[in-house]
Formats: structure tokens, C-alpha cells, sequence
């Protein structure tokens, strides 16, 4: 059994879930507004920024960790820094993404101690392309004068480019 393989047997707040298979493809959407492409990717050339809302990145991620436009998600860097937080998101967490930039995954989500660590390993998997498919984060405390004080269960999959982890809340 390898270390990593250790590591991740002995983080039991993980749960893999039945994920489809890479055969779907990836599909690109803004790391602001969640929307997908305005226009069909052969009809010109690809833009990274947004053509709906003119703010966010195109980011790519693989079809069952992409977040749906009613979705709030943020996007995290290897070492769990966050990288973009999409409107929802900042009305989910009550904060401005400005003010998200500064802050590591674990500080925004509210994770301590050892589910902190849980937390940015799940997140460094993801960066790394460890994980296939979808992985659920389910006790999840924001901040707290966030927008909800309830926990939240969070999807963890890949996106990029750069290679990064994206976080879509659920419901
Ligand atoms: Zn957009």
C-alpha cells in the first residue's frame, strides 16, 4: 500500500462517489458567472475570458465535477489558495471574491485541525489529477457573519488551466 494510498484510506470523511467516466469529455464554463461558451468552439477563436459576463476565466473541468450556472463554487490552487470565487459563491459565503483571493480554502470553508488537513490534501489530489470523478466534503462550517452558518457539502473535482481544484457547494 503506498503512502498516499494510507493517507487516503485513513481520511473517513472522504467518500469517493460513483463517478462518470472520463469518456465524457470536459466541458468549460466562467469561473465567474458558472455560464458555459457563448458560441461553438469552432466558430471562433477560444477566448479565456468569458464572453456572457466579460469577467471570469474559461476554465475546463471534467463533466461531473463542472459546476451547473446555479451552482456556487471557488477555485483553489495546489497549496489551497483560493483562486477565483464565482458570484454565487460570494453570496454563498458572504464574502467578496477580492477578499476571498487572500484567504486559504480551509480558512474560507471554516476547516480546522485535522479536517483542515483532510481538506487541503482532498484539494492537492484534485491539482495533482488524483482524483477521478467527484469527491464530497461533508462537514463544512462557514465563517463565521458568512451568508449561511450551516455546513455545507462541497463536490471536489479538477480544473484548469492552470491545474487546480474546483469546489462546487451543494445544495
Ligand atoms: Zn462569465
Amino acid at each position: 500500500m503506498t503512502e498516499k494510498h494510507a493517507e487516503r484510506e485513513r481520511a473517513p470523511h472522504l467518500r469517493a462517489l460513483p463517478a462518470a467516466p472520463l469518456a465524457q469529455g470536459t466541458m468549460s464554463f466562467c469561473a465567474r458567472c458558472g455560464r458555459g461558451p457563448s458560441l461553438p468552439p469552432s466558430s471562433a477563436v477560444p477566448s479565456r475570458v468569458c464572453a456572457r459576463c466579460g469577467l471570469g476565466l474559461m476554465l475546463c473541468a471534467e463533466a461531473p465535477a463542472r459546476p451547473r450556472e446555479s451552482d456556487a463554487f471557488l477555485v483553489a490552487d495546489h497549496l489551497g489558495r483560493i483562486c477565483a470565487l464565482s458570484a454565487r459563491g460570494e453570496r454563498r459565503v458572504g464574502l467578496d471574491e477580492s477578499d476571498a483571493l487572500r484567504l486559504e480554502v480551509g480558512e474560507l470553508l471554516g476547516a480546522r485541525g485535522r479536517s483542515r488537513e483532510e481538506l487541503l490534501a482532498t484539494v492537492r489530489a484534485a491539482c495533482e489529477g488524483e482524483l477521478v470523478g467527484v469527491m464530497r466534503w461533508p462537514r463544512v462550517a462557514m465563517p463565521k457573519g458568512g451568508a449561511t452558518t450551516r455546513g455545507a457539502r462541497v463536490r471536489v473535482g479538477r480544473c484548469g488551466p492552470p491545474p487546480a481544484a474546483l469546489l462546487v457547494f451543494e445544495a
